[in-house]
């Protein structure tokens, strides 16, 4: 299964991309990771990347195509693999559309997860990140048990550089006027799926399965 998810920021993307890789064994690639690891490691990439995310604009596509042509190409996505975060904007769908077709490997679905505006807010604006694991918290809904310490391995919990609220504002216009317009895009080619994107983790995650096993 070849497959894009769509979704503003904190739609919860990542959180059904994470259940998804383990119900069918196929590899996550978020674009975002890969940029904040480039960060992290401090490469010339990273520290180009990190100005631009913290503002809460978009990475050059050309930058990003070629992150993401380097991950399909691997060996772990040759059963499949989810797209998240990517792609944002309809050059970078075309030009997906574009690299899978020459692979001859085209995208079986696209699934929207639909999340109303003012619970977006609240979701990036209490959302902490584990340092060491990654694992993501909360402080609203999710809370891990010690004010700022990790639940799994005791690492130190940090708000992201792009989840203060004045980045956050910034990537939710971007979302609706550059990556929005893919919703269309999908439809248009017949392979758009919409799943609503509230309630527990598990309930969502069990109509994302519905909905991409269905026939329609
Ligand atoms: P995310 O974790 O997907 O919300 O991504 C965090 C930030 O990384 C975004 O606000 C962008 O600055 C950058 N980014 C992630 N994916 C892309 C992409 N496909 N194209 C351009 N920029 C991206």
């Amino acid at each position: 299964m070849r497959l894009v998810l769509l979704g503003a920021p904190g739609a919860g993307k990542g959180t059904q991309a994470k259940k998804l890789i383990e119900k069918y064994r196929i590899p996550q690639i978020s674009t975002g990771d890969i940029l904040r690891k480039a960060v992290a490691d401090g490469t010339p990439l990273g520290k180009e990347a990190k100005v631009i995310m913290d503002k809460g604009e978009l990475v050059p596509d050309k930058i990003v195509l070629g992150l993401v042509e380097e991950r399909v190409k691997q060996n772990d996505c040759k059963n499949g693999y989810i797209l998240d975060g990517f792609p944002r904007n309809t050059a970078q769908a075309e030009a997906l559309d574009k690299m899978l077709n020459d692979l001859r490997m085209p995208l079986n679905s696209a699934l929207s997860v639909d999340v109303p505006k003012d619970d977006l807010m609240k979701r990036l604006t209490g959302r902490r990140t584990c340092k060491s694991c990654q694992q993501m918290y909360n402080i609203y809904y999710s809370p891990a048990k010690k004010d700022g310490v990790c639940d799994k391995c005791g690492g130190e919990l940090f708000q992201r550089g792009d989840d203060k609220e004045a980045t956050i504002k910034r990537r939710l216009h971007v979302y609706d006027a550059q990556t929005a317009p893919l919703i269309n895009y999908y439809k248009e080619r017949g392979i758009l799926k919409t799943v609503k994107g509230i309630g527990s983790i598990d309930e969502i995650f069990k109509n994302v399965c519905t909905i991409l096993e269905s026939k329609k």
